[in-house]
């Protein structure tokens, strides 16, 4: 049996506001903010504010939503960092590689010569990140 959506998982704090995100942009129905472990700068994550673990058990009008500022952002991203391509991913469930259980797309820059770093690697410094969000929001 496919396990629930859990309310109390850590972007589901983020949306609530308990604990902190560097947030980049914001509508009624999605977030974005930068992921903390970054895999190249200007990683960063969107998400809906309704929950869902994942794709799977995902609301159709939810999608509809989240994927138009998946693309807004991988532009503005692109932009913003002047990358030859955008890098999208989203895990379903552990054995694919998912670690945290509210639906989200990673969008990252990706430069030909700059390999990327391992998922959930190292910790960014949050004023780096800040800087970033900065630069991707005056690409918007
Ligand atoms: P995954 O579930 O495997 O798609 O990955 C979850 C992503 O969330 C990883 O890239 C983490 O670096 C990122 N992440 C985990 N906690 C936070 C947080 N509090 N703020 C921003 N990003 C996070």
């Amino acid at each position: 049996m496919t396990a629930s959506y859990d309310p109390n998982n850590i972007f589901a704090k983020i949306l609530s506001g308990d604990i902190p995100s560097v947030k980049l942009y914001e509508d009624d129905d999605t977030l974005a903010f930068m992921d903390v472990m970054p895999q190249a700068p200007g990683h960063l994550l969107v998400i809906p504010k309704v929950g869902s673990r994942n794709l799977l058990d995902a609301d159709p009008a939810v999608l509809a939503k989240v994927l138009p500022v998946v693309q807004k952002l991988a532009n503005a991203v692109k932009d913003a960092f002047e990358a030859d391509g955008v890098y999208v991913a989203q895990f379903n469930e552990a054995a694919a590689g998912q670690t945290v259980y509210h639906l989200h797309f990673h969008v990252i820059p990706r430069h030909e010569a700059l390999p990327l770093k391992p998922h959930s690697g190292g910790m960014a410094d949050v004023d780096v990140l800040k800087a970033q969000a900065e630069k991707i929001r005056a690409a918007l």
